[in-house]
């Protein structure tokens, strides 16, 4: 199969493959689309077994970066670069100097974040050579974490799903939440300070015990949170939570919550549609953290500190586009997730010709 004719190609604008000899850097980088403005998305470094993956990997979370910027409002396309490698063992600062290197190559069409793999200090070595690097630390344009402001959308998407759903407010809701590490935990704290019950389970027996003792949930098994009894199910941990097995065992009428790629398929997505369930889609609820980084390029570009009031209004924004999405799933009588990804696809689309009558 041909670059061309793999099914995660989509109509990218272009996909860069580097090699360093001095350092053994093996990067692809992947710009979905500009149509919007520059594409935006992290840099993953994982072992990928062979180029072929990396390649699929690359061009499959690019695209997700094109909806998720699209939906998220902001004026950045979709991008995503990965390094072939093992992060425990083979990050050295050289590498990601070539790095730096390679992304200055795509000469401002790709802004770099961190992603799995790759934190604010690996990048650091990578701005020497490129400005086009988000994420980076103690300077006036830092967004800093972008977790609180991930579950702070994440706390007001169910809220406004609770409103729909199940016509009350948070106070006394059920919600159980799996994975409570860096968003969870914040998630966590607002629901609980909102009035909800928690019921929470997470493999770091540590990260339960401290979120439980700050918000009185009741702990679960990592194993057994798909059997809690809530009103709402929050996957906060890893992406295929909802999958033909767990939905079995999800008795909440509401999937809301921060993981990316919950729907373990597309037919997923359809069926929770056809129980009647209400699913917030994943990028659009989760898009709080990406506001943030929007917020530290901007600031970069214009030379300006880091605008919080920005931020809000963003993330204002990205919650009328979430009952959007609901509305005219409701309205069309179709799953949301696919209501999302042609929403999406037309914001990309209206800019795309909107550039090209410039
Ligand atoms: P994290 O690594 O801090 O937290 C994930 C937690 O899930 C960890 O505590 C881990 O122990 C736990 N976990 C792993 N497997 C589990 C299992 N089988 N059962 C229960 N718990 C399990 O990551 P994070 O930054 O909180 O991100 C969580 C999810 O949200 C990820 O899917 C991430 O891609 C997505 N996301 C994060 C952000 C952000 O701003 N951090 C933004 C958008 C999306």
């Amino acid at each position: 199969m041909t670059l061309f004719d793999s099914p995660a190609f989509e109509g990218h604008e272009g996909v860069h493959s580097f090699f360093d000899e001095r350092t053994g850097l093996r990067t692809i980088i992947a710009v979905h689309s500009t149509a919007r403005g520059p594409a935006a998305g992290g840099c993953r470094m994982w072992p990928y077994p062979t180029a072929e993956l990396a390649l699929e990997d690359a061009l499959r979370l690019s695209r997700a970066m094109s909806y998720k910027n699209a939906m998220a409002d902001l004026e950045l396309g979709g991008g995503k670069a990965v390094i072939i490698g093992d992060s425990r063992t083979q990050k050295t600062p050289a590498l990601f100097e070539a790095f730096g290197r390679a992304v200055e190559r795509v000469g401002g069409r790709y802004w770099t974040a961190e992603d799995v793999g790759v934190s604010p200090a690996d990048l650091t070595h990578a701005r020497r050579h490129t400005r086009y690097v988000a994420g980076l630390e103690g300077h006036p344009a830092a967004s800093g974490d972008p977790s609180p402001v991930t579950a702070e959308g994440i706390f007001r998407g169910i809220r406004l799903c609770v409103r729909r759903g199940l016509s009350r407010d948070l106070d006394g809701v059920t919600v159980a939440i799996q994975g409570v590490g860096h968003v969870g935990a914040y998630l966590a704290d607002k629901l609980h300070a909102a009035g909800a019950k928690l019921v929470i389970a997470d493999v770091n027996e540590a990260a339960v015990r401290e979120v439980a003792a700050r918000t009185g949930a009741k702990v679960v098994p990592a194993a057994a949170i798909f059997d809690a009894q809530a009103d709402v199910f929050a996957p906060c941990a890893l992406g295929g939570a909802i999958n033909e097995e767990t939905l079995q065992r999800i008795s909440a009428p509401i999937i809301a919550g921060g993981a990316n790629n919950q729907l373990a398929s597309p037919e997923i997505g359809r069926e929770l549609f056809a129980q009647g369930r209400l699913y917030a889609p994943d990028y659009v609820i989760n898009g709080g953290g990406i506001i943030n980084v929007a917020g530290e390029i901007r600031a970069l570009e214009r030379g300006e500190a880091f605008d919080a009031a920005w931020v809000e209004a963003k993330l204002g924004r990205l919650m009328d586009t979430l009952d959007e999405v609901l509305d005219r799933a409701r309205q069309e009588k179709r799953p949301t997730h696919e209501v999302a990804n042609e929403i999406a696809r037309a914001r990309i689309a209206g800019a795309a010709e909107k550039k090209a009558a410039a």
